[in-house]
């Protein structure tokens, strides 16, 4: 017999801000999973690119899509060495200046994948914070077991506009994220059973800075765990936030909608 799953939350429109659309998955069609996500009532989404080839493709998605938004960056697992990445960086530094986008990033730092060498990772993150403070886009930053070697770079830059996506801290580091000027955004993970400490966090963020996200395809929501996520699965994020900081699901949606809809720079009525 099969199982019975939670059905989707309907709480008014919605705000993914963090997913990764243009990612192939087998198992259906981007076309197919924004029609499922409208069909939720999720009205913005922003498709982030981990390199200059994803930026231009959800460049290209945006044009389709009223509400699509593309960034351009380079995710830290994904920062070359040497001399192509000065090459990148330069190709980066050209493209950021460019109208279409509405962030700078995904940037930050990995130290859990070892794929990218650290003083690699930092050089490519200061280059993505000048970019944001140059062409006043907020960055998306990344963050996974480096923590302490991403607040003083952070520090560095004095103020950040942006937001720490998918965030996997405990509480300790949100009051000084947010005494930089950043927002917060919570993903699937907050959801499951072992993340005490991340609802913790939670807490600690009032509600004018605080976003939710699906970071699709990865990290679906525990309604949906070992499936593969999708920009509709933010509506179980966002009722699981809103119960959590005990508020009405609709009142979570509008207020993370308001918060993005103001951090991106993007029209609130439709
Ligand atoms: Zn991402």
């Amino acid at each position: 017999m099969a199982k019975t799953r939670a059905p989707l939350p309907q709480l008014g429109p919605l705000f993914d801000s963090h997913c990764h659309l243009t990612w192939p998955v087998k198992e259906d069609t981007t076309e197919e999973r924004i029609a499922r996500a409208r069909d939720a009532g999720i009205a913005r989404m922003i498709s982030v690119a981990v390199d200059l080839n994803t930026a231009e493709d959800a460049r290209q998605l945006a044009k389709q899509h009223a509400d699509i938004f593309p960034t351009v960056g380079i995710h830290p697992t994904d920062v070359p060495h040497g001399e192509q990445l000065e090459q990148d960086l330069y190709a980066l530094h050209e493209l950021a200046g460019e109208q279409d986008w509405v962030a700078i990033g995904e940037s930050g730092l990995d130290l859990f994948h070892q794929r990218s060498d650290l003083q690699d990772q930092k050089r490519s993150l200061e280059v993505h914070l000048e970019l944001s403070a140059q062409h006043q886009l907020p960055i998306i930053l990344h963050c996974r077991d480096a923590i302490d070697e991403l607040l003083p770079v952070l520090r560095a830059a004095g103020s950040v506009q942006g937001v720490m996506h998918c965030y996997s801290e405990a509480a300790a580091p949100v009051e000084e994220l947010l005494g930089l000027g950043l927002h917060i955004s919570f993903a699937g993970n907050l959801t499951y059973p072992k993340s005490e400490q991340l609802r913790q966090a939670a807490q600690e963020v009032p509600m004018d800075r605080i976003l939710v996200e699906t970071d699709a395809p990865f990290l679906a929501p525990q309604a949906r765990r070992g499936k593969r996520n999708e920009p509709a699965f933010v509506a179980f994020t966002a009722a699981f936030l809103a119960e959590l900081k005990g508020l009405a699901g609709e009142e979570l949606a509008a207020q993370t909608f308001a918060n993005g809809c103001r951090l991106f720079g993007l029209p609130t009525e439709a």
